[in-house]
């Protein structure tokens, strides 16, 4: 049956982090801010049981940023003092803020092995757990210290996501995920060296692979250059790509942009984690929406093989439209289900 999850975070609290804000500084701290992110996970939890979701993730509670949380857990990354870079092909601006690599870049021990075991004693169903993935990583990374390509630093931060991933996995990780809006981006990249990265960033990973891939958050500048933008075609170059490669889920977003959905079609036989919640607008969908979103994937993919999820985190959302489409989605999951006699 089609299954339901969402691409990862979900909005902090108002009383953990200003709301409606990328990278919103903590309202707590010492203890008190730890104390907040636990009852904040165990809320996001409860709220994806009852809506009924299938694959529950942590809403990224712990991290102010899908990126530099992540980093900021590593040997030699500076993600407090930030330089600017044209990165993200300059969609959205010349230059955007990025940390800084300022030493040999390791891993220094699992950075988000206890958030998921924490996790873990508080569901039975399955969890995801989601990471920066090598190309987006790095470019929103500028190497001071030894000015390295963007490929190079790449291929350095997938090995440190390889023993990431690794711990994860021992650790009871069902599903993991890396993020890679850039893929919609460097469309040549993504054939010469973003794969290969992705491919050894999930090295000896048994449990499910699984790659994010959108046209980016619910934010302003964002959803402006949405607004202009005529070109969607990036997945029919991209998803061929990643069906070839070792993934066996992918992400991608089709509910608020101009993707035609038929671009899945390459990836029969893996699992399409189909965008049919919005993030780009509070307004939350009717479950009728959702299956209608869900219906016109069916002729490109096995209903065993789809999973209907958001087109990208719920951090700027409200925490009531975010609650709001978490039950739209596994309604109109539902309703699908129903239609084809599978529940
Ligand atoms: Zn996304």
């Amino acid at each position: 049956m089609i299954r339901t999850t969402i691409a990862g975070s979900l909005p902090k609290p108002t009383w953990l982090a200003q709301p409606n804000v990328l990278y919103a500084p903590w309202r707590l701290e010492g203890p008190q801010l730890a104390e907040g992110q636990d009852d904040a996970v165990g809320l996001w939890i409860a709220e994806q049981e009852r809506a009924g979701l299938d694959i529950l993730t942590d809403g990224e509670q712990r991290r102010r940023h899908y990126i530099w949380g992540f980093l900021q857990g590593l040997e030699g990354i500076d993600t407090d003092t930030l330089a600017m870079k044209a990165s993200r092909g300059q969609r959205y601006a010349k230059e955007t803020p990025v940390a800084r690599i300022v030493g040999e870049v390791a891993w220094r021990g699992p950075v988000l092995v206890e958030a998921l075991r924490y996790m873990k004693a508080r569901t039975r169903r399955p969890v995801k757990v989601t990471l920066p993935g090598p190309m987006t990583s790095a470019d929103s990374l500028l190497d001071v210290h030894r000015k390295r390509s963007d490929a190079d630093v790449a291929m350095t931060i997938a090995a440190v996501l390889n023993r990431e991933a690794l711990a994860l996995q021992e650790a009871g990780a069902d599903v993991i995920q890396l993020d890679e809006p850039c893929f919609n981006i460097y469309l040549d990249e993504v054939a010469e060296w973003g794969i290969a990265a992705v491919e050894r960033a999930f090295a000896g990973i048994r449990v499910k692979r699984a790659l994010h891939v959108c046209y980016g958050y619910g934010i302003d500048i964002v959803k402006a250059w949405k607004a202009s933008n005529r070109e969607w075609t990036h997945y029919f170059t991209t998803l061929p790509l990643i069906a070839g490669s070792c993934v066996d889920q992918v992400s991608i977003e089709t509910a608020a942009s101009g993707v035609d959905v038929s671009c899945i079609a390459p990836m029969r036989g893996k699992e399409v984690m189909l965008g049919v919640v919005s993030v780009s607008t509070e307004e939350v969908e009717t479950p009728e929406q959702v299956a209608a979103r869900l219906r016109a994937a069916l002729a490109h993919s096995h209903h065993d093989h789809l999973i209907a999820c958001t087109d990208c985190g719920m951090v700027p959302l409200s925490r009531r439209a975010a609650a709001g489409k978490l039950r739209a989605l596994a309604a109109g999951a539902a309703i699908v289900n129903r239609e084809l006699g599978l529940a």
